[in-house]
C-alpha cells in the first residue's frame, strides 16, 4: 500500500535533546517516502517553569525556539513543490498556564499545533523517571489515569490545539486503570466533539513497552465511529521513523470506515483522502 497521499503530522529534531537529526533529514525522508506533508513538531520549551528548571534532555530552551521556527520556515521554501513542510509544535498543556502558552503560540506562524498532556502538577505522565510511581499499584495507576483524562479534557476545550497527541498516553508502560473511567472517557469524547480538535493516529506506541498505536484500537473504534478527525504521525524522534508503519494506520482506519485524515496549514484543516492512498 502506497502512504504517498499522506502526511506525517508528529516529528522532532536534535533541539528537544532526545531525538536524532536536523530539521532538513526528517525533511529528506519524508521526501524519499513521497510523502504529501510532513510537519516538525519539537517540544515546546518549558514555559511553565523557571529557567533554571530547564532540562535540555526534554525539550529546546526558550531562547533556541526563534532558530527552530527559522529552519522550519527555511525548509519550507526550499523544499517547496517536493514535500510540504509544516511549521509545528508539540506543545505541553499545563493547566493555569494556558494565557502564557497562548502568547508563544501567537509569536510565531504555526501550520500545526499538537497538544500534549505530559505533566501533571509535577508528575511527568511518560518519563522513566515516573515508573517507580506506576509500579505502586493498582490505586495510584488508578489515579493517574483519572487525573490524566480530567486535565486532557481542560486541554480539548482550551482553545489551544488543533490536534491532541498521543491521546491515552499513560498506557505507555503498560500499567491500565483496573476500573473503567467511563465518565472521565466519556467526557473526552464529548469535548473533542464539541471542539472539533482532531487525535493524532500514532505508531509511536509501536515502538515503546505497551506495544501498540496511540490511542488504542478501542479508543480508535469510538472516536471513528463518532466521526472525531484523525491525522497520522509517527513521532517520529529519528530520521527514519518518519511515516513509520504508515500503510497500517491506513488500513486499520480504512477498516473502521475512514475515509480521510486532515493534514494543517496555518492552522487551519484540510482533508487528504485514504482512497488515494
Ligand atoms: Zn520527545
Ligand atoms: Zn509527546
Amino acid at each position: 500500500m502506497r502512504v504517498s497521499a499522506l502526511a506525517d503530522l508528529h516529528t522532532h529534531t536534535f533541539r528537544c535533546g532526545h531525538a536524532v537529526g536536523t530539521e532538513e533529514e526528517y525533511v529528506r525522508q519524508a521526501v524519499r517516502l513521497g510523502l504529501k506533508a510532513v510537519a516538525i513538531t519539537d517540544h515546546i520549551p518549558f514555559y511553565w517553569l523557571p529557567p533554571e528548571a530547564h532540562d535540555p534532555t526534554l525539550a529546546m530552551a526558550p531562547e533556541e525556539l526563534p532558530a527552530y521556527v527559522e529552519a522550519v520556515l527555511q525548509l519550507k521554501g526550499r523544499y517547496r513543490g517536493r514535500v510540504e513542510v509544516l511549521l509545528g509544535i508539540e506543545a505541553d498543556y499545563v493547566e493555569g498556564h494556558e494565557h502564557t502558552l497562548a502568547q508563544i503560540l501567537q509569536t510565531y506562524p504555526f501550520d500545526v499545533v499538537l497538544g500534549s498532556v505530559h505533566w501533571l502538577a509535577g508528575f511527568w505522565v511518560d518519563a522513566p523517571t515516573s515508573l517507580p510511581e506506576y509500579q505502586k499499584g493498582p490505586e495510584r495507576v488508578q489515579q493517574i489515569w483519572a487525573r490524566y483524562w480530567q486535565t486532557l479534557e481542560k486541554a480539548i476545550r482550551s482553545g489551544l490545539f488543533d490536534v491532541m497527541a498521543h491521546l491515552d498516553l499513560p498506557k505507555k508502560f503498560g500499567f491500565l486503570p483496573a476500573e473503567p473511567l467511563t465518565e472521565l472517557e466519556d467526557a473526552v469524547l464529548q469535548a473533542l466533539l464539541e471542539t472539533g480538535v482532531a487525535v493524532e493516529l500514532s505508531s509511536a506506541g509501536r515502538r515503546k513497552p505497551v506495544g501498540e498505536d496511540y490511542p488504542s484500537p478501542r479508543w480508535l473504534a469510538r472516536l471513528a465511529t463518532a466521526g472525531v478527525p484523525v491525522v497520522l504521525s509517527s513521532d517520529a524522534h529519528a530520521p527514519h521513523e518518519v511515516g513509520f508503519a504508515f500503510a497500517l494506520l491506513q488500513q486499520q482506519l480504512q477498516q473502521l470506515g475512514v475515509r480521510e485524515v486532515l493534514t494543517f496549514r496555518q492552522r487551519q484543516p484540510l482533508a487528504l483522502s485514504l482512497a488515494e492512498g
